[in-house]
């Protein structure tokens, strides 16, 4: 990757924290985890998944409005509606939200409204939607491609660096291969090495990986054994309900009693899980 200049790490000690929001970073010694639905579907959907989390180490929230979806028939996502959901909510709840943008002229508005654009699988190599993120100065969670070599993930990223936006968070999400009982491979080498060539923070997503949401909790502990800077976890009030991606969502009491199991392994690497945020917090909700 002789190219991939601005990515590459300069010493075994250079690791790159990017912070969300005043109060939340990802890089450090505090592991990020992100919890919420495949998409947005209501405000009173979302606002129970926050109320859940919100006294919890999670620590953002995510939920797509914008849904890359195989079918054009399958729901598409709630769009600014669903953005402005998430306003209201990250305000409400003081938690940082990431959606996923699809398209250049969709940036603006999600700029406004979100705190993380992520760029997904399908759009990892769109390369003039990652020249457009690089001339923005906001936090992207780049999602590795679906059949991505290290080296096209690392300068897809190199990409958003290069055109001034050095905010990149790199997410491992599972690869395809030929076996259907996963949804995908979860490349947990892909992060070590990711930790090895790269300053930037990685995460892992298990849910997309697995496609099974029993076996999204041990996967999401061995990322965390594996050096991974936080998890990204799909949750639903009622998962099987959810309008895309029900098979990997996990219920609500699961994805906190996965946090809680992370604590130890947490600890085994010198790092750990961000304090349960005190009630008073909530006193405007
Ligand atoms: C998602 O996070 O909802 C998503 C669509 O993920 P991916 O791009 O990894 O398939
Ligand atoms: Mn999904």
């Amino acid at each position: 990757m002789k190219d991939a200049t601005l990515t590459r790490k300069s010493n075994p000690d250079h690791h790159s924290v990017i912070a969300l929001t005043d109060t939340v970073s990802v890089g450090g010694d505090t592991l990020l985890i992100v919890g919420g639905p495949c998409a947005v579907e209501s405000e009173a959907q979302m606002a129970q998944v926050a109320r859940h989390l919100a006294q919890t180490p999670v620590q953002a929230l995510r939920g797509g409005v914008f849904k890359p979806r195989t079918s054009p028939y399958a729901f598409q996502g709630l769009g600014a509606e669903g953005l402005r959901i998430l306003d209201d909510l990250r305000h409400r709840f003081q938690m940082p939200v990431i959606s996923e943008v699809m398209a250049v002229d969709q940036i603006s508005a999600m700029a406004a409204q979100v705190d993380v654009l992520q760029v997904g699988s399908r759009n990892m190599q769109n390369f003039d939607l990652l020249k457009a993120l690089g001339r923005t100065t906001q936090p992207v969670l780049l999602k590795r491609g679906l059949a991505a070599t290290l080296e096209e993930f690392v300068m897809a990223a190199e990409y958003i660096l290069s055109h001034g936006n050095p905010n990149v968070i790199l997410c491992e999400r599972g690869i395809r291969s030929f076996d259907p009982y996963t949804r995908n491979v979860l490349d947990l080498g892909a992060v070590v090495a990711l930790k090895q060539l790269t300053h930037l923070p990685v995460m892992v997503d298990p849910s997309h990986a697995a496609g099974k949401r029993e076996l999204v909790p041990a996967l999401a502990r061995a990322a965390i054994a594996a050096g991974a800077d936080g998890l990204m976890v799909e949750c639903h009030p009622v998962p099987d309900q959810s309008v895309s991606d029900a098979r990997q969502a996990l219920s609500l009491e699961a994805m906190v009693d996965l946090v809680h199991s992370l604590g130890p392994i947490a600890a085994a690497l010198g790092r750990h899980l961000a304090p349960n945020r005190a009630a008073p917090a909530l006193t405007t909700v």
